[in-house]
């Protein structure tokens, strides 16, 4: 009986999965179509979202290894480099995982610029066609409207002679902010003010798009680069203009870049969304896959930002020192954050903040934003956190095991009102709150545990009523309440008497 129970519960959730995969595959569809006809109706970071989910519920759907949508209007023409997606990593955990399967003497990095894709055919240095990102393999033929952009060459020359290269060069077609402040301010973002104006059948306002190259591949397999340093300096030789380029020898250090791209992005001309990190090795048959495993896009993200840290602040609770960051505001997935747990001494050392100190502020799944990374750039200016040495309440020396910063008086007043609010708690006196609790010990009248049985009603009505009220003697319902929740749990198991 309960085998077959369980068989069609097997069978309930083999259709569920079924029915999302379903589900994802017609939204995946829908968007990339959007998306490539210049109206992205969900951001990347979502799209992202999508992409991963089917990837983890059904690997091998054929949508994960087609990429982008006909538009119809043009001749469609074969790239000479095929364009596939991408790795991605949303985080330094993320991209730790894939560093550590693809452990590289150098780190080669560039933007990951947040465009449209293009890729130029050309034949003995002369430009014969432009072909968009299609569906990475076919795309639309857009020679005419590429002409126009900046960026676009005509001829390839080097030392004024034309350079013999046959194959193709890829970019991505980027409107500048500037552009799109000044002509084109209606449209949400320059990526799709971009996508919509390089397939305009008129090609007109092609002249405000600027096209980025990083990448080459020669078809008649005359490379004129060995690797993948030498191919962004060859372009820059033909006159393109070239993503930047960082070379990093740990993937500690790719981070730390990342960081500190972060911090200048808004500031830079044009859209980026990441980084794309790769060998310095070329890997013809890797970059030829759907998707290469030899490089990543090491994606930006809503739940990071860069502040400056101005101080710490110590919180106590119990006899506990926990240090605070307190930060210049940030927006972070839409809420504004100013406050970030250091966790203890010792993860605040490791991570070397200083006073000063640009900060990288994280929230992901958690409640409580963190600092995950510190960047210095002007250690002029930077100065070390001061550690409290004494307890504020008590007065005795602090004792820094490194992982626990805490006053070891074990009388001190806030240890105190600490362990009887614990008390209170597992115990679950549910009337007695937290702030009659620290009234009460305010007062004096509670100090210890076995203070809470010996109160009566007479005891707690002033901590209800005022003045006038008591020499009316009136009672206090507040006061009988919490008296009453007080015995009503004076039996407990011996579990939750050593709890308290
Ligand atoms: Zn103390």
């Amino acid at each position: 009986m309960s085998n077959s129970l369980f068989d069609v519960e097997k069978l309930q959730a083999e259709n569920d999965r079924s029915l999302r995969i379903a589900e994802l595959s017609a939204l995946i569809q829908r968007y990339q179509k959007s998306y490539y006809n210049g109206e992205g109706e969900i951001s990347d970071a979502e799209f992202d979202a999508l992409w991963d989910e089917l990837k983890s519920l059904d690997p091998d759907n054929a949508i994960l290894h087609s990429v982008g949508a006909d538009s119809g209007n043009f001749e469609k023409i074969r790239h000479i480099m095929p364009m596939g997606s991408q790795e991605k990593a949303a985080d330094p955990e993320q991209f730790l995982a894939w560093a550590k399967k693809h452990s590289y003497p150098e780190y080669l990095v560039e933007y990951k610029l947040d465009g449209a894709s293009l890729e130029l055919q050309y034949e003995h240095g002369l430009l014969r066609r432009a072909v968009t990102r299609g569906d990475g393999s076919v795309g639309d033929d857009i020679t005419a409207n590429a002409r126009k952009m900046n960026g676009v060459l005509p001829v390839l020359l080097c030392d004024g002679k034309t350079v013999d290269y046959t194959g193709g060069i890829r970019g991505e077609v980027i409107m500048t902010h500037s552009v799109h402040k000044n002509f084109f301010s209606d449209k949400a973002n320059c990526r799709n003010a971009a996508n919509g104006l390089m397939k305009r059948k008129d090609g007109e306002g092609c002249e405000n798009l600027t096209l980025i190259t990083y990448d080459a591949f020669a078809s008649d397999g005359k490379q004129p680069f060995s690797d993948e340093e030498e191919k962004i300096l060859w372009l820059n030789k033909c006159g393109f203009t070239v993503v930047p380029l960082k070379i990093c020898t740990a993937p500690q250090e790719v981070i730390d870049y990342r960081a500190s791209v972060m911090d200048i992005r808004k500031k830079l001309e044009y859209d980026i969304d990441g980084l794309v990190v790769k060998e310095r090795t070329i890997r013809y048959e890797d970059a030829a896959r759907a998707r290469p495993d030899r490089q990543i896009a090491f994606k930006f993200s809503l739940e990071e930002a860069v502040s400056v840290l101005r101080k710490v602040e110590w919180s106590i609770n119990g006899g506990t020192y926990t240090p605070v960051a307190v930060f210049d505001e940030v927006l972070l997935n839409g809420t504004t954050v100013q406050r970030a747990s250091l966790a203890n001494p010792d993860t605040m050392r490791a991570l070397g903040v200083k006073i000063g100190c640009k900060v990288v502020v994280v929230k992901r799944g958690e409640i409580i934003p963190k600092i995950e990374t510190a960047i210095h750039e002007n250690s002029g200016t930077e100065s070390e956190i001061p550690v409290p040495e004494k307890c504020e309440v008590c007065g005795s020396a602090l004792s820094d095991e490194g992982s626990r910063l805490f006053c070891p008086n074990k009388n001190c007043g806030k240890r105190i009102l600490h362990q009887l609010l614990k008390w209170v708690n597992v115990v679950d006196i549910r009337d007695l709150g937290e702030s009659l609790v620290e009234a009460l010990f305010k007062s004096g009248r509670v100090r210890c545990i076995s203070d809470f049985y010996t109160l009566t009603t007479a005891e707690l009505t002033p901590f209800f009523l005022n003045e006038e009220s008591i020499a009316a003697e009136k009672k206090s319902l507040g006061a009988e309440k919490v008296i009453k929740s007080i015995k009503s749990r004076v039996n407990m198991s011996l579990s939750v008497f050593v709890a308290g």
